[in-house]
Formats: structure tokens, sequence, C-alpha cells
């Protein structure tokens, strides 16, 4: 894309890309050996000193600040060239990766191993691979003597595997661009999502009965009302099963399987010694909601179904389930949002998106909708046209014997560096 003034330079920043490709698995091999592992977290702080050093190399003012001891977001930003008035772009990637099982692995997890044209590690595919990718391609732009016209912005964030708010410290702190693209593995698709919201449902008794006098609760004549706060939570499981068949019969949205939208009961605890009967039982579900949705419509949609279903039992209705949703942590609070990201035809960005894609790969890029969830959703939710946008495929994620093919890690930064000039605008340095 761009005018024909731009093409020459942008085919030399590809070009450059490609002749640079092992310093680019270089970055990934040192981003993947700072074992980053979340939970536990509280761990990424030299890792996100080395992305700090890296964006000042490249000229970039850069924050650091803690979100929690011992994991702080890092945000660099270049200023758009003086001259130029051009639109920003910000770049959103976790530091953090999933958990490591301990057997499974052929190769050491944190030491990135390069077989068949694919690297092998945990993290190259979600997603230090696509957060080097674009520094990278920014680091491309600029060694080639090219500076963008709009200020591009990088985050790199802590704690997205915990569902902690790392992007949510970064929107609070102001940062925001005209257009948002989060390098999460989609297979080089450009994916709107789906949102979460975790929630625990909780029966507290006003009783606490002992075992012995449970015949008197439930049998004729015992004359004691009283209940069992587990066995009251299989109502409400079971109102729940039935009304995510009710979401699953009228709700759709294009992109997604029917059905998408589950309410999974994910963890249940209750009970507190086989002499008593259980006073009390909390239900923690898992809710996966459409991008036309938000999670306040949501939750008060679940509230309100159980609350019914309480209202037509004898006992739980002078017990009623009480709610709390969502959490800033899986790992402080137990509870966790991801906001979900429209991306319709027509979005911003998309054109050239595709465009850029399409100038590395040949054919444009397929939009879809991802079935996992990200960062991205809390930077679509603070006003920021978002795209989720990366290498590596989702499959490969959190497994064990992590992958990426090369050529797609490369092609991404050569996407990205194509969408920077595109978006951005450039200027021949002087
Ligand atoms: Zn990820």
């Amino acid at each position: 894309m761009g005018h024909g003034v731009d093409k020459p330079l942008v085919g030399q920043i590809d070009r450059w890309i490609v002749a640079h490709r092992d310093d680019l698995i270089g970055r990934v091999r040192d981003l993947v050996a700072f074992p980053t592992i979340s939970p536990p977290g509280r761990n990424t702080g030299d890792a996100q000193r080395y992305l700090a050093d890296w964006l000042r190399s490249l000229g970039c003012a850069v924050e650091q600040f803690e979100v929690y001891p011992g994991d702080p977001d890092v945000v660099g930003r270049l200023p758009g060239d003086a001259g130029g008035g051009g639109r920003s772009l910000l770049f959103n990637g976790h530091i953090d990766v999933a958990e490591v099982a301990t057997e499974g692995w052929r190769d050491e997890p944190f030491a990135v191993t390069e077989r068949d044209g694919r690297l092998y590690g945990r993290g190259v595919c979600d997603m230090k691979g696509g957060l080097a990718a674009a520094l990278f391609a920014l680091q491309a732009t600029l060694a080639c003597g090219d500076s963008p016209r709009g200020d591009v912005i990088i985050e790199s964030v802590i704690g997205e595997e915990s569902g902690e708010w790392g992007t949510v410290a970064c929107v609070e702190r102001g940062y925001r661009a005209d257009l948002a693209i989060v390098p999460e593995p989609t297979g080089l698709r450009p994916c709107g999502q789906g949102g979460v919201i975790t929630g625990w449902v909780t029966i507290q008794s006003s009783q606490t009965l002992h075992d012995a006098v449970r015949a008197r609760t439930i049998h004729a004549g015992g004359g004691l009302v009283g209940a069992n706060a587990i066995e009251k939570m299989t109502r409400l499981i079971a109102a729940l099963n039935d009304l995510e068949r009710d979401w699953a019969v009228t709700k759709a949205y294009p992109g997604f399987a029917p059905g998408a939208t589950t309410i999974n009961p994910a963890v249940i605890e209750g009970g507190r010694h086989p002499a008593f009967m259980a006073d009390r039982c909390a239900l923690w579900i898992t809710v996966h909601f459409y991008p036309d949705e938000t999670w306040e419509g949501v939750v008060a949609e679940i509230e309100e179904h159980l609350r019914r279903a309480a209202a037509a039992d004898r006992w739980l209705r002078d017990n009623p389930p009480t709610f709390r949703w969502g959490g800033r942590s899986m790992i402080e609070e137990r509870g966790e949002i991801f906001p979900a990201v429209p991306l319709g035809a027509g979005a911003p960005g998309l054109d050239l998106l595709g465009a850029a894609h399409a100038a590395v790969r040949g054919a444009p890029p397929e939009r879809a909708m991802w079935p996992s969830v990200s960062d991205a959703g809390w930077l679509a939710r603070a006003g920021i046209p978002t795209i989720i946008y990366g290498p590596g495929e989702l499959a490969e994620a959190h497994t064990t014997n992590e992958s990426i093919a090369v050529t797609d890690l490369v092609d991404a930064a050569r996407v990205y560096a194509g969408l920077i000039g595109a978006w951005c605008g450039l200027a021949g340095q002087p």
C-alpha cells in the first residue's frame, strides 16, 4: 500500500528483515531464556529490563512501572516524526508464559531449539515470538533510515496468563493509539475475540446443623427446616445448564461456532466436615460471551436467572445465592475478566493490515474470530480499534513442545513493518 514513493522504502525494509532473520530468532531465543511463568508470576523483572533496553536502543522513551512486585510493565513510545501528523499505532504483548509440564519436553523449554524450520520452547508461539516480531519491525524501519510519522507504542505487559491487569495498568496510565495490534498466535489471521468473565456463586446457610439432624430436615414430620448447601448448589448448576442451552439456541455471532457462549462450572468448594451438614457451597464458573455483549449484561442475565431458580425453591428463597464477579488476578483474587473485541468488515486498519499481509504472503488474510481470549479486550474497551494478529497457531500455545514456524515469525515482522509504514506513514530521516 501507500504512495509510489513509499514503495521502494517499504521494499527495502522488507528485504532488511529477511536478511536479518537470524537476529530476530536471536531475540526470541533471548526472551524465551527468561522463565517468566505465570502463575506464580512475580518473575518478569529481568525479561522486562531486556525489552526496555531493546526499546531504548531504538530511540523509544521507555516507561517501566511495577504492577506487582517483580512484575513491571514496560512501555516504549517512539514519537512520530515532527513534520508528520501520522496516525499512532500500538503493539501490545504479554511477557509471561503458561506453566510448563515437568515431563514430555523433548528439549529444554527455556532454551530455543531450532529444528526443521521451527523454533521450540515455552513462549515462542504465545507470545514472545509475536512480541519480538513487533519490536523487530520497528527496528527494521529505523535501520533503513525511515521514521514513522505517527507515534509507535510498544507495550510489554505482565500477568496475562493469570488474568492480571497488566494491560489495564497501561490503559490507566493513559496510553492510547489510533490502532492497536495484539500479536497473539492467530495463524496470521486478523481476529476479534469473545469475552470471558469468571464468577463465584455462593450459597450460605443461615444456620449450621449437625450431621445427626439431617433426617429431621429431609423426612416427613422432621419439623426442622434446613438444607445441605452442596445439594442446593446442584439446583443452581442445573439452572445454569438450562441458561447455557438457551443461549446456545438464541444467541449467535458471525465467526463463532453455535453455542460458544458456555457457562462452565469449573471449581466447587463446599462443606466443612463429615459431622456437619454443609452450610456453605461456592461454585466458580467461567462464562464466555460474544463480541456484541458486555460482561455487565451477561452477569445481569445470570443473576436474574439464578434468583428466579432460587425463588422456586422453599429453602433457597430464604437463603438466596450471592455473587462475586471478575477480579484483577487469578492469583490474588481468584477471578478474571477479558472483554470482547468486535472486528467487523471495514474496521479501522483492517484494509491496510490485509494489504500488508497480502504483500508478504501473496493473498489477503481471512478475517476470523479467535477462539481464545487476550488482553486485546482491554484495549478495545478503552476505545482503541484493536486487531489480534500474530504468528503461530493457537493449538501450539500452552502445549508441551510449543513451537512456531520460522517463516511465520519472520513474515509477522514483515507484515508489521508494512503496517507501520502504511498506517503511520514514513518520513525519510535527514
Ligand atoms: Zn497469549
